[in-house]
């Protein structure tokens, strides 16, 4: 069986190394992928640590990376949409039925035969678990392959995969646009995608953050107004007011403050994931008839739409490239909120 070269984590513990994990060959409806740059999601961390344990346990070797932005390099006989050398991307799905509700409604992600980039039982049989993008190379179903903006610059596309659909997915499914006041929370990885999509739907847009130090940026980013959360006054004025917020923070925090922040009728939409349950007041809610909901990832199709909106509105997040030599490193300083806005692993490091 072909090989690859990758990073895992072998236990909550463990730091990330180097590790050769198995490839299946290309079939007839596969695309074979060389791997240039994977951007690195805080559920990256969530799972090599093991952070979701009650819900998706995770199955060591962990090799994470679900935001895969490539070059095809062979395709099987069937495969219709792709060629040799085409960039293309893979995000958070790499399988699904095609054929239940869910997949026909666009909703691949809810399929019950959903195939996850990594950490989900392998169908093909050629690991115990899927193995995601920190890896030199990837196979993938030519249906979960996305096309790519050809003049985007493909670091920064990267985390459009997760980051960028992740928050497209809500902000259209509450349709945002002109004359809206849409509030984010937490401006990281996915906060700042929600922040350039938003502005570019042309949506009043607010930053909600527990760091003043990232107010120049936010307006940089595309806010009109920032708010820092820890300061009551800024928060009161703000009160009853938003449309929509998207709730983007990956730890614990009192969402009872921000649901106070959306106004009658209005939605706060989650989609940050923190290792431990939120205590919701009911009051939060039903004063104001408000609805809290969720939303994962987002189906192929929207998927593409994000992308080809992204490619229209010159949208590709702030990057620091790193080798994948970096990546503890980088988990750390992803805890510490010292990353702008986004790390994006350069996979040429892997093949050195
Ligand atoms: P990230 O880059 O680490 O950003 C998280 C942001 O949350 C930080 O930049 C910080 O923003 C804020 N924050 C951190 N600790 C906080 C605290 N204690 N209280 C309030 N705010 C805090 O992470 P990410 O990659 O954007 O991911 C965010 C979350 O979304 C993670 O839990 C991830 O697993 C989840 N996720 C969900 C989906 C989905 O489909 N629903 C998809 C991808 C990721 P400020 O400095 O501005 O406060
Ligand atoms: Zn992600």
């Amino acid at each position: 069986m072909p090989t690859a070269k990758a990073y895992a984590s072998v236990s909550p513990t463990a730091a990330l190394a180097g590790i050769t994990i198995p490839r299946r060959e290309t079939t007839k409806t596969d695309v074979r992928i060389e791997i240039l740059f994977c951007g690195v999601c805080h559920s990256d961390l969530h799972q090599a640590r093991d952070e979701w344990h009650s819900v998706i346990p995770t199955v060591y070797p962990c090799v994470p990376g679900h935001e895969i932005v490539g070059r095809v390099t062979q395709v099987g006989q069937g495969v219709t949409k792709f060629q040799v050398g085409d960039l293309v991307g893979v995000g958070c799905l790499v399988g699904a039925d095609h054929s239940c509700p869910n997949c026909q409604g666009g909703f691949e992600q809810f399929c019950p035969s959903a195939t996850f980039t990594y950490n989900s039982p392998d169908p093909h049989g050629t690991a115990p678990v899927t193995y995601g993008g920190y890896s030199d190379s990837i196979v993938v179903e030519e249906a979960m392959v996305l096309r790519i903006p050809a003049h985007l610059n493909p670091a920064g596309v990267a985390p459009l995969l997760c980051a960028g659909v992740t928050t497209y997915t809500p902000l259209k499914r509450n349709h945002v646009g002109p004359g809206k006041k849409v509030g984010i929370v937490g401006l990281g990885g996915l906060g700042h995608m929600g922040v350039k999509l938003a502005h570019a739907m042309g949506a009043h847009v607010v930053v909600i953050t527990t760091s003043p130090s990232k107010a120049e940026d936010a307006r940089r980013l595309g806010a009109d107004e920032v708010i820092i959360s820890k300061n009551t006054d800024e928060m009161k004025q703000h009160a009853g007011s938003f449309d929509m917020i998207l709730d983007c923070v990956s730890a614990d925090h009192d969402i009872n403050a921000y649901l106070n922040l959306v106004r009658v009728g209005g939605n706060l939409t989650l989609v940050g994931a923190p290792e431990k349950p939120l205590p919701v007041s009911a009051f939060s809610l039903f004063f104001g008839n408000k609805t809290l909901s969720g939303s994962l990832i987002g189906g192929i199709a929207i998927t593409q739409e994000m992308l080809d909106f992204c490619g229209q509105h010159n949208i590709t997040a702030d990057v620091e490239v790193i080798p994948i030599q970096k990546i503890n490193e980088a988990y750390e300083r992803m805890l510490k909120n010292d990353v702008k806005y986004r790390f994006s692993i350069d996979m040429a490091s892997l093949r050195d």
